[in-house]
């Protein structure tokens, strides 16, 4: 076979892609008829692909570059660790200084006695770890019986079976028979959808209690765990209302069972504080982490455990439980030099100073316009609604997610990826995108809701 590479024709790359590659998340067919876009280079928050096209990355990939493309820093610190050690184990007994030292180094980051770190390959991987550490910690304290996970409907927590059965994604479910058992979900604080004529504030509120009927339902001696996003991310940005919150931690405080912040969007800056918990005062036990934690440079995942939980597994002998990459060196150094990077740059006060404030004050413009619904921002992820009647939050009568999927294309034929879920549309760019690219950002968005707005009136479906 010829050398495949960038030079090749894009026509040649799609029908190799076509005959030898699976896509997570795609239908198999329908992009193979179509021909997948490739992606040739990036830097900073811009793509390259290759066609030669330009496109703003407002996604920084899937929510995890948070430094930005092309930090040589980083591919330096992979290239230096592979020379000295490219990879050993942390099992049976055995460490190494990159594990160390980004194990002291995210313990001095994480709010309060989060101050243990057991690593995974991803942050579907990090949440099965949560799921059997919780039961393993309960069972230590002599109450087996407390295994069941409490999540939410429309969470996301991974693709593993673990992890998809701990978020509450239908159409995840509804392959393979999903949820496992044990898994609960209770509903989530969407206002915009769910909330009818209640104000936000109470509907948060009335959310939040749904968790503690679940615990009385099931019997607190039967629950391990509560999960949950501080922001709902692939769910579409659902930001809860100020009420959700502290209600949900006044409950978890009242009641013997484990909080679980999965921070793997929300952490790392995104909200505008190194975790969104911080954000959203909220006070785990375990913290999932992973995208931003090594910008998505390389892979790497993990849960940030408090004292009382490490100390009573760390006593408990053998925790029978762990990945080949658990805390793999080149994946710890990298991660460590983009954590070095966020502090030394700022780019955390910069998302809470700078970049957040005019995101909000840019987005939240586009509420003006008539397809939309309502415009929301937190840090730098943000949600527009798209809505054929502003007032009432109605839905579109076309099948749910069709006018989304057209605006998203609008957005990619106007050299911006944006995000749809449903007839939601998301963003979270890289952290260190400035005020000018958010103007770029923005101007192509408004563009882009222009011409989704045109094409549906002509095609009568407003
Ligand atoms: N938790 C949350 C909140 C996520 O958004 C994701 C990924 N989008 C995951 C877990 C799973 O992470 P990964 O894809 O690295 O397995």
């Amino acid at each position: 076979m010829n050398m495949i590479t960038n030079h090749m024709p894009t026509a040649e790359l799609q029908a190799l892609d076509a005959a030898h590659h699976m896509h997570p998340f795609t239908d198999g067919a329908e992009l193979a008829a179509k021909g997948v876009r490739i992606i040739t280079k990036a830097s900073g928050v811009t793509l390259t692909d290759s066609e030669g096209y330009e496109i703003l990355d407002a996604m920084a990939g899937l929510w995890c570059v948070n430094i930005g493309y092309g930090r040589d820093e980083l591919s330096d610190v992979a290239a230096r660790q592979m020379k000295q050690l490219p990879y050993y184990n942390t099992f049976f007994q055995t460490s190494h200084v990159p594990a160390i030292a980004l194990s002291a180094r995210l313990a001095e980051l994480a709010p309060g006695d989060l101050n243990h770190v057991f690593y995974a390959g991803s942050g579907s991987e990090a949440n099965d770890t949560n799921m059997r550490l919780v039961r393993h910690y309960w069972a230590a304290k002599g109450k087996p019986d407390k295994k069941v996970i409490i999540s939410r409907h429309n969470a996301y927590h991974g693709s593993t079976m673990a992890g998809a059965s701990l978020g509450g994604m239908t159409p995840m479910h509804e392959q393979g028979g999903l949820p496992i058992p044990d898994v609960v979900h209770i509903g989530q604080p969407h206002w915009y959808a769910e909330g009818g004529d209640m104000s936000p504030e109470e509907f948060g509120l009335l959310r939040a209690r749904e968790l503690e009927a679940k615990i009385a339902e099931l019997g607190e001696d039967k629950v391990a765990a509560f999960i949950a996003e501080p922001v709902q991310g692939a769910g579409g940005v659902v930001i809860p209302p100020s009420t959700y919150w502290p209600e949900i931690q006044r409950i978890c405080d009242a009641h013997e069972i484990l909080l679980i912040a999965d921070e793997v969007i929300c952490g790392f800056g995104r909200t505008g504080n190194w975790f969104g918990s911080q954000t959203f005062g909220i006070r785990p036990d375990i913290m999932t982490i992973a995208k931003g934690l090594s910008s998505g440079y390389v892979p790497i995942g993990g849960s940030i455990v408090c004292d009382e939980v490490a100390n009573v597994v760390a006593n408990a002998g053998d925790f029978n439980h762990g990945y080949t990459y658990s805390g793999h060196p080149v994946a710890a150094a990298v991660a460590l030099e983009n954590l070095r990077i966020l502090e030394e740059e700022k780019i955390v006060d910069h998302v809470n100073d700078v970049a957040g404030p005019y995101l909000a004050e840019k987005w939240g413009q586009l509420a003006d316009h008539p397809l939309v619904g309502e415009a929301k921002s937190v840090g730098l992820m943000a949600t527009i609604a798209l809505t054929p009647d502003k007032s009432s939050r109605a839905n579109f009568a076309s099948e749910a997610g069709m006018i989304g999927l057209r605006c998203r294309e609008r957005c990619f034929a106007n050299q911006l990826v944006m995000r749809h879920v449903g007839d939601r549309m998301i963003i979270a760019p890289p952290l260190v995108i400035k005020p000018a690219e958010i103007d770029t950002l923005v101007e192509r968005a408004a563009r882009s809701l222009d011409e989704t707005y045109a094409s549906i009136k002509s095609d009568g479906l407003l």
